[in-house]
């Protein structure tokens, strides 16, 4: 049987079973999501995700680390975050909110039925040439998916009501591996609704989507940690290295106070390059924000980081905020 071929499919097979389904029928939720498996797959991909960070990157910062702490007191919580996003808040939120919705909006995200023929337009309608290159196609629709991120990634920074979201992110004095999933949950929120209603306007199948969702978080995981890597001068332009995001997360240099503004590109520094906003070549600067108000989130636990957020937020929306 297909679902026993390796222990992989094997692993998902049994929590499926044994662990989604029964948690799903005592929670009487198995009205909500007919996806166990689809569920058990997200989860065991999160699972190798974590796996990479603490099997992977978490040993590189001990061995060449980019600044170096006495502890990693500030550091701690955006594990927490981390964790909390994968096994929590991810798939409820994907198969027990958005899915049923999608559902009731009568859009299937289900693979054995597709959203091909339901966006509004594909990549093998625009050109039909490239029907029989799912790698080219596959490399299109990543680039789309990341300048979409770019775009949304520099609207963070310049609209205040989403910089006091997004500032969260960015009060981390000490970027480390486990950084990339630190945010502001509304912020996630917006950002979700926007790249999901992409996926559906330009119609990415599920089983694409999915890949280069976990590839991007592999790229912007390792981007976030304290290393003292640079790919090179070649391949740093293809792929953003932990060098590169480094410099997007510094404070701001007095003697140059726009330096800052910089690599705002989350996979391909392309963006960036053709923007006018990559930053090459310079030294890595101390990491944080220097509005105390937003760098007071480095002393509040994961709620009141949230709170905080929450009330910068509406003190922007009030006019009463703002800068980044
Ligand atoms: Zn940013
Ligand atoms: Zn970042």
């Amino acid at each position: 049987m297909a679902a026993f071929s390796n222990p992989w499919h094997l692993a998902i097979t049994v929590l499926a079973v044994h662990g989604i389904a029964p948690l799903l029928s005592a929670l009487h939720l198995t009205g909500m999501t007919d996806s166990p498996v689809a569920i058990a797959t997200a989860l065991m991909i999160s699972a190798a995700e974590v796996a990479c960070i603490v099997l992977v990157f978490r040993p590189m910062e001990g061995w060449i680390p980019r600044e170096h702490w006495t502890n990693r007191r500030y550091a701690r919580i955006d594990r927490f975050y981390t964790l909390l996003k994968y096994f929590g808040v991810m798939p409820i939120f994907t198969y027990l909110m958005l899915q049923p919705f999608v559902y009731w909006i009568g859009t299937l995200t289900d693979g054995s039925h597709g959203n091909g023929p339901d966006a509004l337009v594909t990549l093998a309608q625009l050109a039909p040439v490239l029907r029989d290159h799912d790698i080219v196609q596959f490399l299109i629709y990543f680039a789309i998916f990341d300048l979409v991120y770019y775009l949304i990634h520099r609207l963070q920074h310049a609209v205040p009501w989403w910089w006091a979201l997004h500032s969260l992110h960015h009060s981390q004095r000490q970027l480390n591996c486990w950084s990339n999933d630190r945010d502001h949950y509304l912020d996630d929120l917006f950002e979700i609704l926007i790249i999901t209603g992409v996926a559906f306007l330009i119609g990415v199948q599920p089983v694409d989507y999915a890949l280069l969702i976990v590839l991007g978080d592999l790229v912007q995981i390792f981007s976030h940690a304290n290393v003292r890597v640079r790919f090179g001068p070649v391949l740093d332009k293809l792929l953003v290295d932990p060098a590169y995001h480094r410099l997007h997360h510094m404070r701001i240099d007095p003697e140059r106070p726009h330096l800052h503004n910089c690599n705002f590109a989350l996979v391909f520094p392309i963006w960036d390059i053709l923007f006018g906003t990559a930053l090459y070549g310079e030294k890595a600067h101390p990491c944080g924000v220097d509005d105390p108000a937003i760098d007071a989130d480095n002393e509040k636990g994961f709620f009141g980081q949230q709170w905080a957020g929450l009330q910068r937020f509406a003190r922007a929306l009030a006019g009463r905020s703002a800068a980044s």
